[in-house]
């Protein structure tokens, strides 16, 4: 950290996290319930995972650097963590910075008594918030961006928790679903364009709260609503369920790449099923961009929803030319570019048998880097592929996302500096199509995109940021990026 650099960054040159976060008020053993929705969390981010847990008296806060069934694993966890309260949060940070003391939920004893905070989301004004409140005096223990609500709420000067806490988020731009806990009970919210995902459920008597639904599923607990957009959901000891909206009510802007990639297909996104989702986008991909082909063939596993149906939409059959090892992780979550090679092979497989001699379509749901691409494509020639041709079940990803959802730098990010010609000269595929833009939105349900008031947040495609990026507009002012983003909403 380096607080004479007036844009003191707040994890070296990334800010960016992917995360999941799991709540619960209520329940005989919330550390348990809160390890298993965690688990089913767990493609949310697979760094470092953490609970903290409060039984009436005490809050009992265990972190650890790790997949969650290693950092909680067996053992009696209530003896641990005691306690009918709970809050968990999984974690990726790309590289530096991802120290044991960054791992969440964060924790701080404050005049009322004790916080946790539990943080989906990205603020993208945090550095220049951490700038005013180092030079008040503020002592961070971590580099993470969440801290400084932390803090906000420490200082703020209105009477009750809850109205610090909506003083503290007033101050906060960008996207944030937050699970913050004290000894009143749970409170949970999500930013005012919800940008972030945040459900509800009950499990028995309990009140439970997750990024994904299907953290309740896999803990058996019933699905009750989606957190609404600015809406902030309090839930006292005694089970009492009371609902604020302090923001109004802004339009709201969801994430679109939460339905592409982010979040498992087995979620209900906002009222959508994210597995129906996919293979609509995959029609939609079909009608815009079919070719004469003898094979479909998922990219596995994120490709699959859309091949599908790109297969059932085109009628060519669809078949598993590529076999995934289920012990390798995703590759995208590998800190550098030779490990990610290196993973990619590891992970994938060529199906010789189905591939040797036909003209083959693959489907992959984004290009990023262009890393995973290029080697399919390439290992596909090397199994006697006649013709590969590559589909893609999003637009080109042209731009940074800001929000939690972690991308390169505009410079890394193929789209940024390529066409599609070019994308696919340098992947080596005999033809690459990208759905359009009008065809993800078909896709979750929408006419098309209404490009004077975008009915998401689809940034990483349009490069229309819904929300000022005060970070990131002081960073380019000082030429710390080396390519501009495209507009700033
Ligand atoms: P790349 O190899 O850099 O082009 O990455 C593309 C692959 O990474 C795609 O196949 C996606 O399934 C996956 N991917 C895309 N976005 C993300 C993200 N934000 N986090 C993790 N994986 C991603």
């Amino acid at each position: 950290m380096n607080f004479t650099n007036p844009f003191c960054d707040l994890d070296g040159d990334k800010l960016r996290e992917e995360c999941g976060i799991f709540g619960v008020i209520g329940a005989e053993h919330a550390v348990a319930v809160t390890a298993l929705g965690l688990h089913a969390l767990q493609h949310r981010g697979q760094e470092a995972c953490g609970i903290v847990t409060y039984d009436g008296k005490e809050f009992y806060a265990q972190r650890g650097i790790g997949h969650v069934a290693s950092v909680f694993e067996g053992g009696d966890l209530h003896h641990v963590q005691p306690g009918s309260m709970a809050s968990g949060h999984v974690r990726y940070s790309t590289t530096g910075g991802a120290g044991l003391r960054n791992v969440q939920p964060l924790f701080a004893d404050l005049a009322s008594g004790g916080f946790s905070i539990a943080h989906n989301g990205n603020i993208s004004n945090a550095a220049s918030l951490k700038r005013e409140l180092v030079q008040r005096g503020a002592i961070f223990q971590s580099t993470s961006d969440t801290e400084v609500i932390i803090h906000l709420v420490a200082t703020s000067r209105y009477p009750t928790l809850l109205d610090r806490f909506v003083d503290a988020l007033r101050m906060v731009e960008g996207a944030y679903s937050l699970i913050c806990m004290t000894p009143d009970g749970i409170i949970a919210c999500r930013d005012p364009l919800g940008i972030r995902p945040l459900v509800m459920g009950r499990l028995g008597d309990a009140i439970v709260f997750s990024s994904e639904s299907v953290a309740f599923d896999v803990i058996g607990a019933e699905f009750i609503r989606s957190i609404e957009p600015g809406e902030l959901v309090q839930v006292d000891q005694q089970g009492t369920i009371s609902s604020h909206r302090p923001f109004g009510n802004p339009k709201p802007r969801p994430c679109i790449f939460e339905h592409v990639y982010f979040s498992r297909p087995d979620s209900v996104m906002d009222g959508r099923s994210v597995y129906a989702v996919r293979k609509q986008i995959g029609v939609e991909l079909a009608k815009e961009s079919v070719v004469a082909a003898d094979a479909v063939i998922p990219v596995p596993d994120s490709g699959m929803p859309a091949a599908i149906g790109y297969a059932q939409q085109s009628g060519i059959p669809f078949e598993l030319g590529i076999i995934r090892s289920h012990y390798v992780g995703r590759t995208f979550i590998q800190p550098s570019e030779g490990a990610r090679h290196a993973d990619v092979k590891r992970k994938h497989n060529a199906n010789r048998a189905i591939v040797e001699g036909k003209r083959i379509v693959l489907i992959d749901d984004s290009i990023v880097r262009g890393t995973t691409s290029k080697k399919i494509v390439e290992m596909m020639r090397d199994a006697g592929a006649a013709e590969v041709h590559f589909r893609v079940a999003s637009p080109p990803t042209s731009n940074s996302c800001f929000y939690g959802v972690d991308t390169p730098e505009r410079s890394k990010l193929l789209a940024a500096t390529m066409d599609t010609a070019a994308m696919a000269e340098f992947i080596k595929a005999d033809s690459l199509a990208f759905v359009s833009i009008d065809g993800l939105y078909r896709a979750v349900g929408e006419q098309n995109r209404n490009n004077k008031s975008p009915q998401f947040c689809d940034a990483c495609f349009s490069g229309e940021y819904p929300t000022s990026l005060t970070d990131l507009a002081e960073r380019e002012r000082h030429d710390l990026l080396t390519l501009p983003i495209n507009k700033v909403a």
